[in-house]
């Protein structure tokens, strides 16, 4: 008996020292540290080396915490050309902690699930690119854990008491004095930004960054203290403080995309479910377990709103509970209620169409061609305001919902080219293909070599105020530095 004892200990240990010989210790659900949050990364990248990559954003956290993200890529540290980018950045409120546990879990099943032969991961991961970014706040997480967890506001902000939710340039307010003017200027806004309200935080700062530096195309931003998926815009047209729905030009779309959330996640979408607060809060499963952003209440210099004024971008927020800081014995039970909403969602970076706008005469792609989509479905002929611009090597994202469209690329010195497209957005398939061919009004003089970099784009009359206003903002030579 002893024996057998001493045995089973002796195999123990052989356990213990295998796996981390091997580089690798069994995930648990549990609240990691920001130490112990960089080694759960590390853990996943050396056992995924050739599909992951960490990086570090150019800012550390006010307290010099560096703000790490794991990419899941075929090419980890490239662009691929018509792959789609996405990203989920959780715990910018610091004491709002579910998510940050969920990306560790997250980035721990894509890597397991993808090396034991997953074949939906494996082709979500072949056909997308995958940023997660646990925290953006570690120094308000530090707070708010070392004082339990437990109050409302403490460690919600930064560390200079800054809540980067509200952070964000301002460029709603650009945007509705565009649409009361009726300027065509509905996208890329950074360029019209003349002022900001306060300092950018460093944590902003990074995060802008990385939004001016890679093409995303679909996100979210992960929050807590109530159940919500929660879609643009959040700042209200009028000033109103809540109860005015300001939806964007792509309403549709973006109520499809809310509700890919709650309608894949155990109960977000329950109408008969309890709500967090107050006697009329179980509204929200009511309606399907979404909501506008300022239909709810109205927030100025929010990241969400940020994202989809500034970039090609459609972000939206998600609120994954009631509890802001909920305890470790509940964290599985939550993995497993949002296990599926967070991959579904993930696929949604392929609805709609893609393609390259080229030049075809020279061949080669156009970077910054404007795409301009006009919805034909059942008679209709209806404008969607906000065009996206190709990117890199020409290529671009449009998402949309089933329906039918009338597409246009347009690029200054070529002659537009529009095409008639059916969307129907088979379920885990890449979104469909539409190429633009642009005739050149007269052969241009000499072709300018691409690079891989925004800071080289050729910018148009449109936009070519764009580069100046990224120069100055956003100091984009700066690559995200690798960490291994
Ligand atoms: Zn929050």
């Amino acid at each position: 008996m002893l024996k057998g004892a001493a045995t089973t200990m002796v195999h123990a240990a052989l356990l213990i020292l295998s796996s981390l010989v091997a580089g690798t210790l069994q995930f648990q659900l549990k609240h990691h540290n920001n130490e112990e949050l960089l080694q759960v990364l590390q853990d996943v990248n050396s056992r995924c080396p050739n599909i992951t990559r960490i990086y570090t954003l150019t800012e550390t956290s006010v307290l010099g915490t560096p703000l790490y993200l794991i990419e899941f890529s075929t090419k980890p540290g490239h662009h691929e050309i018509m792959k789609p980018e996405f990203k989920y950045i959780a715990n910018m409120h610091g004491n709002e902690v579910l998510g940050r546990e969920l990306m560790l879990k997250l980035a721990d099943f894509l890597c397991e699930q993808y090396m034991s032969g997953n074949s939906n991961i494996q082709s979500l991961i072949e056909k997308t690119r995958i940023h997660l970014m646990p925290t953006m706040n570690p120094d308000g997480w530090q707070l708010a854990t070392d004082t339990g967890g437990k109050d409302y506001l403490i460690g919600r902000t930064n560390n200079n008491s800054v809540d980067l939710n509200r952070n964000f340039p301002n460029l709603n307010r650009i945007m509705y004095s565009n649409e009361e003017n009726h300027l065509d200027h509905n996208n890329h806004l950074l360029a019209q930004l003349t002022r900001l309200k306060e300092p950018l935080q460093p944590e902003t700062k990074a995060v802008i960054r990385l939004i001016m530096q890679i093409p995303f195309v679909l996100s979210a931003n992960l929050h807590g203290g109530d159940l919500v998926a929660n879609y643009p815009y959040d700042e209200s047209r009028t000033g109103s403080q809540k109860d005015e729905y300001s939806g964007t030009p792509d309403d549709e779309t973006f109520k499809h995309l809310a509700l890919a959330y709650s309608t894949h996640h155990s109960d977000m979408a329950n109408p008969t479910r309890r709500g967090c607060g107050d006697v009329d809060s179980n509204r929200f499963g009511k309606q399907g377990g979404i909501t506008n952003g300022a239909k709810w209440y109205s927030l100025a210099g929010g990241m969400q709103d940020f994202n989809y004024l500034s970039s090609n971008d459609f972000e939206i927020t998600l609120e994954l509970g009631c509890d802001k800081y909920p305890p470790t014995k509940v964290l599985q039970q939550e993995w497993d209620r949002n296990k599926e909403a967070l991959l579904n969602y993930m696929w949604q970076s392929h609805i709609g169409v893609k393609g390259i706008v080229y030049d075809n005469v020279a061949k080669r792609g156009i970077a910054n061609a404007v795409i301009h989509v006009k919805n034909i479905t059942n008679g209709k002929y209806q404008d969607i305001q906000h065009d996206v611009v190709s990117v890199h090597d020409g290529d671009y994202f449009r998402l949309l919902t089933p329906g039918k469209y009338k597409i246009t690329a347009y690029k200054d010195g070529y002659l537009p080219h529009s095409r008639i497209v059916t969307v129907t957005n088979p379920a885990h398939s890449s979104a469909q293909r539409v190429d633009f061919a642009l005739k050149p009004i007269s052969v241009p003089p000499y072709v300018r070599i691409q690079s891989n970099s925004y800071a080289d784009l050729d910018f148009d009359d449109k936009y070519g105020d764009l580069q100046e206003a990224w120069t100055n903002w956003i100091n984009l030579n700066r690559e995200p530095i690798a960490v291994q």
